[in-house]
Parts: structure tokens; C-alpha cells; sequence
């Protein structure tokens, strides 16, 4: 059965017919507006429609960010996008005449890391993706983990500093403001504000010629080397280890895979990671470590799991 996934993202949705290897057979890509419920609802609807003119299409799987309920039907809560309570299957489903899931989009990347990716000789891994958020997906015993409410695994939202910065989900001190995307440009500012003499020396130059620094801009500089952005991404891989050998402690990964845009950073971001997961792993050198590696299927990876995870739940075999 071939079946369409999309991805909806901050800045773009994707979508694409996926075979039951993980092929991607044809892909489309729009542009999104966060903000904007119904215009990401149309866009959904318009792509899956465009995507069934040239596939006989037997399951829809929909990544979307955000605290799904167990039927896979409502999205209770976003923390970085514009959904409350939004019944976003059901309203997808009146127009659309195929069986449609909602799956939350780190679930949907890290099934596809461990069916076609980097996690295919594991039984247990956890998925963390580091963006706009911090996504988490959590694989038990070859299983997804859902929980009771079907929210389970939103790993960006475990407690890491006491009283520390609010997070999106209105709580203090989440991983995500310190483990995201956003949070590496917090430090690389930081650095830029008060080592521009030192190693903030280019940050502070590259802000000032551009008005500012985003994603893009931090990328270019790490790919460059330069020592105040590896100090920033060091900082962020910390942050990340430490909140991984917690991870640990609890659902025992033989595998940790890292995606999202920053995991760009590769080893750059892995080294840190590592170093803080041995300093936190609970009784470390007595019991084996957990491996960290970089996301296989990179950009592909949200489109790929949501297909899956629809044809599997058509067939009656849930992921
Ligand atoms: C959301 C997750 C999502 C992650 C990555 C977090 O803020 O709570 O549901 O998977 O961002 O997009
Ligand atoms: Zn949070």
C-alpha cells in the first residue's frame, strides 16, 4: 500500500507518497503560516489531493508538532504553533476520503530512523530532535512509546533546571529553552554580547552586518569553525548529554539518534553530547554506554514515519 505523509513544519510543509520500503515516490514542499490554523488545514488538504491524482493512496500520516491524543485525532496542545484542542484529524478527514492519522512530528521522524534509518538494528532507541523545539521520540521493545494519554515521550519537556527559563508549554525550566535551536542563538548572542573582544569576535561581526543572527547565519559560522559558535554549540550539546543521561537512566537506549536542523553540526555536536552523557550516566563504566549518532534520513525522516505509521494503522498493525 502506498500512503501519504506530510510534515508540517515551522516554516514549510512537506509531503510525499511513501512505498512500504520508506521510497518517496513523489514530493511536494509550501510554504506555511505558523500562525494560521486553517491555512495550514488547506494547504494539508491541497497537497495530500495533488499527491492523489498520480498514486492510488491507501493512509494519510500528518507530523505535526504538538501533544496528540491517543486516538491519534486531536492535537491538544502546540507549544510553538497556533493548535488548542484542535480536532485536526476529523476536520482533515471530511475532506480528504482516506484513512488519516495525526502523529506527532518526532514520533514520525524517529519510527522512520528506526525502520529505514539509523536505528534499524536496534530494539531500543530514543530520538531526540533539536529545532524550533526539542522533540522526543521514545522506542520500547521495537514499539513507539504512546503512554496512557497518547502523549508520551514529549522528552523537550522534562524538568532540567529548577525555576529556569518558561518554556512554550507554560512550564519553567523545560530541556527545550535550553536543549533547542533558539537556545543555541541565545548563547551564540550571549558570546557575541560579552566576548566580542575574544571568541564572540566574528558573532558580534556577522550580527552587526546582518542585522541580527539567525539559524542560517550560526550554521554557516559552525561550518567555518568558528570558535564562538562551537563554544555556543558546546554549551547547547551539554545541556543535551545531561538531559540524555537522565533519559537513560530511565528507558536504558542502546542507541540515541540526534536530528533536526542543528544535527547539521554532526560530530561538532556530538562530542559535547557524549562528554556530558559519561559525566551524568549513572554508575558509568560499570554497564553498557548508549551510542549517540546523527539522523539518517535528515529531512525526510518526518514524511517517511508519518506515512508509515498511517499505512500501519490502515492495516490494522499499529506502530
Ligand atoms: C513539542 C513537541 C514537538 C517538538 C518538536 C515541542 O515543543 O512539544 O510536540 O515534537 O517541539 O517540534
Ligand atoms: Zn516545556
Amino acid at each position: 500500500m502506498y500512503a501519504v505523509g506530510i510534515d508540517i513544519g515551522g516554516t514549510k510543509i512537506a509531503g510525499a507518497v511513501v512505498d512500504e520500503q520508506g521510497k518517496i515516490l513523489a514530493a511536494r514542499r509550501v510554504p506555511t503560516d505558523a500562525s494560521d490554523v486553517k491555512s495550514i488545514e488547506d494547504a494539508v488538504v491541497a497537497m495530500v489531493e495533488d499527491l492523489r491524482t498520480e498514486f492510488e493512496v491507501g493512509a494519510v500520516g500528518v507530523a505535526a508538532a504538538g501533544f496528540i491524543d491517543a486516538a491519534q485525532s486531536e492535537i491538544y496542545y502546540a507549544p510553538n504553533l497556533a493548535w488548542r484542542n484542535e480536532p485536526f484529524r476529523d476536520k482533515l478527514q471530511a475532506r480528504i476520503n482516506v484513512p488519516t492519522i495525526i502523529e506527532n512530528d518526532a514520533n514520525a521522524a524517529g519510527w522512520a530512523e528506526f525502520v529505514h534509518g539509523a536505528g534499524a538494528l536496534t530494539s531500543d532507541m530514543v530520538m531526540l530532535t533539536i529545532g524550533t523545539g526539542v522533540g522526543g521520540a521514545v522506542v520500547l521493545n521495537d514499539r513507539l512509546l504512546r503512554g496512557g494519554f497518547g502523549v508520551g515521550g514529549e522528552l523537550g519537556h522534562i524538568r532540567l533546571i529548577p525555576d529556569g527559563i518558561e518554556c512554550g508549554c507554560g512550564v519553567k525550566g523545560c530541556f527545550e529553552p535550553y536543549g533547542s535551536g533558539r537556545a543555541l542563538q541565545r548563547y551564540c548572542e550571549d558570546i557575541a554580547d560579552t566576548q566580542a573582544e575574544g571568541i564572540g569576535a566574528e558573532l558580534a561581526r556577522v550580527r552587526a552586518e546582518n542585522g541580527g543572527l539567525n539559524g542560517t547565519l550560526i550554521a554557516g559560522l559552525l561550518e567555518a569553525k568558528d570558535a564562538g559558535a562551537l563554544e555556543a554549540l558546546r554549551i547547547l550539546g551539554t545541556y543535551i548529554g545531561t538531559a540524555a543521561a537522565s533519559l537513560g537512566a530511565v528507558l536504558d537506549p542502546q542507541l540515541f539518534v540526534i536530528g533536526g536542523g542543528v544535527a547539521q553540526a554532526g560530530e561538532d555536536l556530538l562530542g559535547p553530547i557524549r562528554e556530558a552523557y559519561r559525566a551524568h550516566h549513572p554508575a558509568h563504566g560499570y554497564h553498557p554506554e548508549a551510542t549517540f549518532v546523527i539522523a539518517e534520513l535528515v529531512n525526510d525522516a518526518g514524511v517517511v514515519g508519518a506515512a508509515d505509521i498511517a499505512r500501519r494503522y490502515a492495516e490494522g498493525t499499529p506502530a
